[in-house]
């Protein structure tokens, strides 16, 4: 096939990264692949200049040895010289120039394997994206069909927003009559016709704002709720500094995710959404009320997030300013605002800008290469973890019917056609941040609820715990949190927690309460007394495989302590991300961040030097986990997990692999290259002695060094989205709490027996969130390694390499040792 990509409508980070995995897994599947430069409009347009002339590409291989390699098609696909260089200033000045004037002239561009190398880590959308006029009317469709019939194209992948996909479709279902006007009008043949009777169409979901239906997270979105979170955690110290208050708008005129997720994930006091308006009407003394409460305990601080849309009941705007003059004149604050602006749309893609859109990007293809004329288009969502294909027209009706409802102020549906996210987080909200006392639990009903932390640190434990904190305050329990794991609770250690004291939690990295690797089977009988003693009514344990074990002991010795057959949960928090049946850890994703942020540097570093060959080695433990996904992340060639392990067939193939990838580079132009080696991949072949193989192997042609990630890894401030998963686990966890305390605490303590399902681990499973007993972990527990057995990323190391140009010939059918071999690239 021959397929196309564009992107368009709003730019969002991830989009180079999406352009990046169509083009390579396109070329991976035998296609011919093309970008079509500023959107729609630039298949309106098409091209009217001639391809460019050839550029002479001198290759570090001569091409008589490039041809011996034949008919691969990574070869053949290396790069095209054709059109404008893809991306401002990577010509050399004098083709910049010619191309500005040739821009115009050719929008639907051949690309080559090399020609989107380091897109992964860059912002924005380099094919460029547009708002297209002339593509909603119909002269200018007629005019896209033709362009892409007279390219041979019979696929496209559009990336973006619900503008974008519903453009889409609409090429797609007045396709035959289109086909049909451009036959009858002599534009092109009968053969063409029938060869282009069908489009294909696959659509990626590119925009900041969360706003499509049927899918959980849209490229782009992600990136913009770190920047925002990044904005607000840094007004949050002004603030408190001047005891001041801040009104920040966010982008978001039909859809209030960023300003939710936001203040779930920042710790704000107010936010304003479209979905869900005040309740008051007028709202002013409905906010200053949850203000005034705030203050009154002693909060220096006030943060109102105002989602650009922002309305009340009737549908007037509320605006930033509005807010403001609010807080000034009634609550007499002094009150600033910030507009956050276009800085929302990212820049550099964090980790999951990065992994999502290349996941799309690949199913957009397969999608493409598997459609037939009878079905409808897909657009590639996910729901949790598992990718989707979902009828295009089906997620652009839901999303318009949000946008109808709202018109018509039937917020309720407004709410209910979101994804069923979208309102836990709502009510997640609202428990947790306002300080509220309505919500009390009759007294009989209350509980004494222990909090603790086990193991390493992970991002997301202290947003955790603070939701768990203000849960319990907010429903009447009492929070009784305990420093420094059971060794703490042994010695009395307890925490002294307040609604105001956790405030800032959500934004803090490591752990507040302290984390400690002591197992309860240390002193059981004691622990049970201190169960005992602080009359425990359910246990709340945030933390890795440790937290785990610890839960497997208690769970265990329920038969000999009655004092634990209370209900217990286990919220797994570990960046090794080796928790058996759970995709996601609370902390991973943080922790990819900070591997994407540094590989990003090293990356730098090895490029500016040319030639170099950077390992760099990660934590993990005996779990892969961060190692590949990191690769896949940072678009590494080579990642060592412990899962697969090393052994020197493996590492000559990659010596091999190596040597042939950098002698396809054009001369001078080499980039740096990655390996991730998790830091148990192998007893024997540790990074130092991988690192001087490759350099004594590379001669000439490429030099190697290596980096330790260590303990960056926990990764300092949590992510966003980490934060946001502690607070919508942790709710979880504490209804669970509640429902089983009901059942358990209605016997005496010494004639309760807790069933295996009152002690549970809260995993997230493909598309489902699922509390599992804790002994049924087991089975899927490699408990020597401390790992699971069967992991769901297991394909992610192939993958990353695949993507990393280690296609079958490259990898096995390039001969170094042929005759010249060496000699060919030293002289
Ligand atoms: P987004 O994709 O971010 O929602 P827009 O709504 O601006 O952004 O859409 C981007 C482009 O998609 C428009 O400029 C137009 O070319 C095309 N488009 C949007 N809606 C339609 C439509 N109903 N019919 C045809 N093309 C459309």
């Amino acid at each position: 096939m021959r397929i196309a990509v564009l992107t368009s409508g709003g730019d969002s980070a991830g989009m180079n990264p999406a352009v990046r995995a169509v083009v390579k897994a396109g070329i991976t599947k035998g296609c011919e692949v093309y970008v079509i430069r500023e959107g729609y409009e630039g298949l309106v347009r098409g091209n009217t200049a001639p391809p460019r002339p050839h550029r002479k590409v001198h290759r570090n291989l001569p091409a008589e040895r490039l041809a011996h390699f034949g008919d691969d098609s990574l070869l053949k696909n290396l790069s095209f010289g054709d059109g404008p260089a893809l991306r401002e200033g990577a010509g050399d000045a004098e083709e910049d120039e010619q191309e500005s004037g040739t821009l115009k002239g050719r929008h639907i561009v051949r690309v080559g394997w090399d020609d989107v190398r380091g897109w992964m880590g860059e912002g924005g959308t380099f094919i460029g994206s547009a708002r297209s006029a002339a593509f909603r009317t119909p002269e200018g469709r007629l005019a896209a069909a033709h362009n892409l019939i007279k390219e041979g194209i019979d696929g496209l992948v559009v990336c973006g927003g619900d503008g974008s996909l519903t453009g889409a479709d609409r090429l797609r279902a007045e396709w035959p009559d289109l086909v049909k006007q451009l036959l009858s009008s002599n534009q092109i043949t009968q053969d063409q016709a029938t060869t282009y009777a069908h489009l294909k169409i696959s659509g990626l979901v590119g925009s900041i704002d969360n706003d499509m239906a049927l899918t959980d997270m849209t490229i782009g979105a992600p990136t913009a709720l770190h920047r925002i979170c990044e904005a607000i955690d840094n007004i949050n110290s002004t603030a408190a500094s001047h005891s001041r208050a801040f009104v920040v708008e966010v982008m978001g005129r039909h859809c209030g995710w960023l300003a939710l997720m936001a203040g779930v994930s920042a710790g704000a006091d107010y936010v304003f959404i479209p979905e869900q308006p005040p309740k008051s009407q007028p709202w002013e003394e409905e906010m200053c009320e949850v203000i005034r409460r705030h203050r009154e305990v002693g909060k220096r601080k006030t943060i109102v997030i105002v989602a650009e849309g922002a309305h009340d009941r009737d549908l007037n705007p509320i605006k930033a300013d509005k807010v403001k003059d609010v807080l000034t004149e009634v609550l007499k604050l002094d009150t600033r605002v910030t507009t956050l602006g276009h800085t929302q749309r990212g820049g550099r893609p964090v980790a999951m800008d990065r992994i999502l859109p290349t996941l799309q990007g690949i199913d957009a293809v397969n999608a493409l290469l598997e459609a037939t004329p009878d079905q409808p288009s897909y657009m590639i969502g996910i729901h949790e973890n598992k990718i989707l294909r979902i009828p295009l027209v089906d997620a652009v009706k839901q999303t318009q019917a949000v946008a109808a409802a709202i018109e018509a102020r039937d917020f309720a549906t407004a709410m209910s056609l979101r994804d069923p996210e979208f309102e836990q987080f709502y009510h997640a909200f609202n428990l947790t941040s306002t300080l509220e006392k309505g919500n009390r639990l009759p007294r009989e009903k209350r509980l004494r609820v222990a909090i603790l932390h086990m193991g390493a640190p992970a991002g997301g434990m202290n947003a955790a715990t603070r939701t768990a904190v203000r849960y319990c305050l907010s429903k009447g329990h009492k929070p009784v949190c305990i420093n420094n794991g059971f060794k703490g609770l042994l010695d009395d250690n307890i925490a002294d927690v307040t609604w105001l004291k956790v405030d800032n939690w959500t934004a803090r990295g490591g752990s507040e309460l302290g984390t400690n690797r002591t197992l309860p089977d240390t002193d059981l009988g004691g622990v049970a007394s201190k169960f005992q003693q602080h009359q425990f009514d359910a246990l709340f344990m945030i933390g890795g495989f440790e937290a785990f074990s610890a839960l497997l002991i208690l769970e265990k010795a329920r038969k000999d302590y009655p004092a634990f057959n209370v209900p217990m949960v286990h919220l797994p928090a570990t960046i090794s991300n080796n928790v058996p049946l759970t995709d996601f850890s609370l902390g991973c994703d943080t922790s990819l961040n900070a591997l994407v942020d540094a590989c990003d540097a090293i990356r730098q570093s090895a490029s500016a030097s040319r030639n170099r060959v950077f390992v760099v080695e990660t934590q993990g433990g005996q779990c892969g986990y961060i190692a590949a996904m990191g690769a896949l992340a940072t678009g590494a060639v080579i990642v060592y997990t412990p899962e697969r392990g090393i052994n020197l067939d493996t590492l000559r193939a990659d010596v091999r692999f190596l040597k042939a990838r950098f002698m396809l580079d054009e001369k001078g132009k080499s980039e740096g290259r990655l390996i991730v080696r998790n830091e148990k991949s192998s007893d024997v072949y540790s990074t130092e002695l991988i690192t001087s193989i490759i350099k004594e192997e590379g001669g000439d042609l490429f030099d190697a060094r290596s980096a330790s990630l260590g303990h960056t890894l926990q990764g300092g401030i949590p992510s966003p989205i980490d934060r946001a998963r502690a607070v919508r686990l942790t709710m979880m966890c504490m209804e669970f709490l509640e429902k089983h305390a009901h059942d358990l605490l209605q016997h005496p303590p010494h004639r309760r027996r807790g069933t295996r399902d009152t002690a549970a681990v809260i995993t997230i499973q493909g598309s489902g969130i699922k509390f599992v007993p804790v002994e049924d972990l087991v089975a899927h527990a490699d408990m020597k390694k401390r790992r699971a057995k069967h992991t769901w990323w297991e394909g992610i190391k192939d993958l990353s390499e695949l993507l990393g140009g280690r296609t079958d010939l490259v990898a096995h059918k390039f001969d170094i040792n042929a005759p010249h071999g060496h000699e060919m690239y030293q002289s």
